[in-house]
């Protein structure tokens, strides 16, 4: 459904098929590093972010169509736009974590399965603002290494 709507957007806008340069994808990597979430993202992800951080040097003010929290989350710290897929304009919170209800460990947001792997309790999943923060604070200094 979010999907149709999204291929619908880009066949009315004309899409442009364009490849980031290299510069601006050692800037995403560093950037994802800083706020945690680097591994959560796939190198399709990084050259999506690296593309928008270079239109938007360009002077264009890209947004991002997504619906993946690490990616909002990068793009958040670059000062990039982004939109969920399929309520555009809505922002999610920046970073969830997923957690077992029962035994209390805890799951990156992105965890494969629905279930704890030790109890098998399904997860659920809440905000991380607090520690988000924190975390971008103390990576803005080392941001470019
Ligand atoms: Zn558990």
């Amino acid at each position: 459904m979010a999907w149709v709507r999204f291929k619908t957007a880009v066949e009315n806008r004309r899409l442009k098929v364009q490849t980031p340069e290299n510069i601006f994808l050692e800037r995403v990597k560093a950037s994802a590093n800083a706020v945690g979430d680097v591994f959560f993202l796939s190198e399709t992800d990084l050259q999506v972010l690296a593309l928008a951080l270079q239109l938007k040097m360009q002077g264009y003010t890209p947004l991002i169509a997504t619906d993946d929290y690490s990616i909002q989350n990068v793009a958040k710290h670059l000062g990039i736009e982004f939109a969920s897929l399929a309520t555009f304009g809505i922002r999610l919170p920046l970073k969830w974590i997923r957690y077992c209800p029962a035994c209390r460990r805890k799951y990156p947001a992105d965890y494969k399965s629905r279930r704890c792997r030790v109890c098998g309790t399904e997860l659920k999943r809440k905000p991380l603002r607090k520690t988000l923060q924190k975390i971008k604070t103390q990576g803005d200094g080392n941001e470019f290494r």
